[in-house]
This record gives structure tokens, sequence and C-alpha cells, in this order.
């Protein structure tokens, strides 16, 4: 797969990715080389990394624990702590090998360490491919409330190794398969429609898909660094999925949901409200909902949850001025930004998303 090419940074993927570092490692002379972990990527990604990367420059592991809940600032402190022990100095890389919480948090560590030090991604689970660690976004959990503090910078580099995703488990993939469904729907009908009858099963074809998702994601943030424009339209699904994945992080009693899910409802909500009141047709809401209920289980939002997920909109990061700020879809691969929408077509939308899976 040919490599993706930017000004300041560039994405490869499988072989030609471990050529590309160690040809970097050798040609930049770092003083220390830092690989930030998860418990996981530790044990199942880490000793594939090592055996690809080759330089005579001292390697160090920090190992953070897994898990959403661990995106904070104590975290930080930890690893920031744990680089100063380490002697790490301004000519010092880290390279970030796991998955969004690890690429997210890692380069907010980078991008702060001694006023910012080199980084790069390797990312390790489907949704660091496609979306965390490609675009430059970095940062940590505020509490419950997600991704409040953090940078923009894109590191030098991306490299997407597909064979780290064997081992990662299927309800992982399915997190990362909402945000290439999302790509779909806000950029290209004709990559939506390759999702038609696929399934995690067709593992031939996810090589050529994550590319395609990647290309995406790389295209719109390209255009639109600083989210003045297109960028919003990658928060398609987020505005409600953030909401509800909020709702269930605040409630013990409530199962585990990955992001990914949350935003998988969040898609069917969003195209429900874009039908409503962006013209998007019955028939392309149908295939959505065939979609999404075929591939994901219900997230379970009852009535009487309504009105405290719709008040946690308040905290949305694209809200401006007070006003909460949804982008809609006017066809599938054409997106609408900075739609206001009323509570009660919200409430509407929980409705008709409870019934889809009746
Ligand atoms: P994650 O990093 O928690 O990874 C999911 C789980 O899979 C973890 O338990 C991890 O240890 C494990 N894992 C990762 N790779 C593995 C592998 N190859 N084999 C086995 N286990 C593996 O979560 P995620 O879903 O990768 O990312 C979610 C995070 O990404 C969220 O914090 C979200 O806010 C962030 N995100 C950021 C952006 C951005 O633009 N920066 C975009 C989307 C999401
Ligand atoms: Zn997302």
């Amino acid at each position: 797969m040919t490599s993706i090419q930017a000004d300041n940074y560039s994405i490869h993927f499988n072989a030609e990715a471990y050529k590309h570092l160690n040809s970097y490692l050798n040609t930049v002379k770092f003083s220390k080389i830092f690989v930030i972990v998860d418990s996981n990527t530790h044990d199942y990604c880490l000793p594939k990394f090592l055996a690809n990367v080759e330089t005579e420059v001292t390697i160090e592991i920090i190992e953070i624990e897994a898990g959403e809940i661990h995106k904070n600032i104590e975290t930080c402190v930890g690893v920031w702590e744990a680089l100063a022990e380490l002697d790490a100095d301004r000519k010092a890389l880290i390279i970030n090998l796991g998955g969004g919480v690890v690429t997210d948090l890692g380069g907010f560590v980078a991008c702060t360490y001694k006023r910012g030090i080199s980084y790069l991604n390797v990312p390790t689970s489907l949704l660091a491919m496609v979306d965390a660690s490609v675009g430059g976004k970095t940062g940590v959990d505020l509490g419950v409330l997600k991704n409040q503090v953090g940078v923009i910078n894109s590191g030098e580099m991306v490299l997407i190794d597909t064979s780290f995703l064997q081992t990662l488990p299927d309800i992982q993939m399915l997190s990362g398969l909402a945000e290439m469904l999302k790509h779909g729907l806000i950029y290209s009908r004709n990559y939506w429609n390759k999702f038609n009858d696929w399934t995690l099963k067709n593992f031939d074809e996810l090589d050529a898909l994550i590319y395609e998702s990647v290309q995406i994601k790389y295209d719109i943030v390209t255009e639109d660094p600083f989210e003045n424009d297109r960028r919003k339209s990658l928060n398609f699904g987020h505005t409600l999925g953030h909401a509800v994945e909020s709702f269930y992080l605040t409630n013990p009693s409530k199962r585990e949901l990955l992001h990914g899910e949350a935003i998988a409802a969040g898609i069917i909500l969003e195209c429900f409200i874009s039908y409503k009141l962006a013209e998007f047709s019955k028939k392309d809401l149908d295939e959505v909902v065939s979609i999404i209920t075929r591939l994901y289980q219900k997230v379970e939002i009852n009535s009487n949850e309504y009105n405290p997920i719709i008040e946690l909109l308040k905290h949305d990061k694209k809200n401006s001025y007070g006003n909460i700020n949804f982008v809609l879809l006017e066809n599938i691969g054409s997106p609408k930004l900075d739609c206001k929408v009323e509570n009660n077509l919200i409430v509407e939308a929980f409705d008709f998303y409870n019934n889809c899976y009746k």
C-alpha cells in the first residue's frame, strides 16, 4: 500500500512502515527512544514491534494501565515523571504503541514534556488506525468529560501494521468499524456501499478498507486542520454518541460501552434527525439502520434517561456561544455543518432508535 505523504508527516503501511521507521531512526539522531504501551499492547504488540526496529539508540518502555478511565492527567503525570527519571531530554523520541488511549495520551505527553519533543504513532487497534492516530488531536479526559484538555500536533509519522489486529478482540474491531462507517457516510457513498454485506470475518478486504478510511480522514483533516469547517463533519454521530457514552460512564449500573458502540447508536440517531431536518431520504435512513443493527447490539437507553443525556450535550466541545451544533447528512457522502436541533426532535430520535431493534 502506497504511503500517504503530507508536508510535515507521513503515514506508512505494513512492511514499508518499518523500513521508513528504521531509516528515520538512522537519519535523525535521537538521544533515547521511549515506547509508551498499555498493559495489553505491552504483551501483544511490543515484542513484534521491537523485533522490527533496527537502531543503536537505547529504547526504554513506559507502560500505562489499559482503558479509557486511565486517559487522564494523573496518568500523564506518571509518564512525565518516568521520562524525567529516565533522563529524557529534548532530543528524545516518544513512540506511542497502542490504541487511541495510548496515542491520544502519549501524543499529549510528548507535546508538553519540555515544551514538546518528537513523537510518532504506531496504532494497534482498528479505531486508532483509522481515526485516533491520524489528524494530530491529542489529549486526555477531565473526569467524565472526554478529551477536554489537549493540543493539536500531528507528530512525525504514523505507522500502520494491520497484523496487530490479529489479537484485537472482536468487540474492539466493531468499535473501530463505526468510524469507518462514519467516513463513508460523510465522504463517499462508494466507500459506504462496500459495507453493505460486509462482516468482521471478511479479513481479506480489511487492509484495503483501512487504507481508504485513513485516506478519507487524512484528506479531511489536511484540508481543515483546526476544525473551522470541513473537519467538523468528522463529528457526525458523535454529538449524541458522546453524550450517550458519557452517560454510560457516569452510571455504574450500566454495562461498559465502547466508543464505537456509542457512535453506532449516534449515527442512527443523527441520521434520523437528518431525515427530519436535512432532506436525508427515508431509503438511506433504512439502509443505515439495516447495516448498523446487523453489526451492533442495541445500546439500552430508557425514556427516563433521555433528558439526562440531553443535559450532557451542554459539555460538547463543538458548542459555541451556548449553541449545540450538529452535523447532519443531506445525502450519504454529503454532510451539512452547524445545524441547530430542538430537544423534542432529539427525544423523537431516541424513540426511533429504540424501535429499530424491536
Ligand atoms: P484503547 O486504546 O483503550 O484500546 C482498546 C483496547 O484494546 C485496550 O484494552 C487496549 O489495551 C487493547 N488493544 C489495543 N491494541 C490491541 C491489540 N493489537 N491486541 C490486543 N489488544 C489491543 O481504545 P481505542 O478504541 O483504540 O481508542 C479509543 C480512544 O481513542 C478514546 O479515548 C477516544 O477519545 C480516542 N480517539 C481519538 C481520536 C483523535 O482524533 N485523537 C479519534 C477517535 C478516538
Ligand atoms: Zn469517534
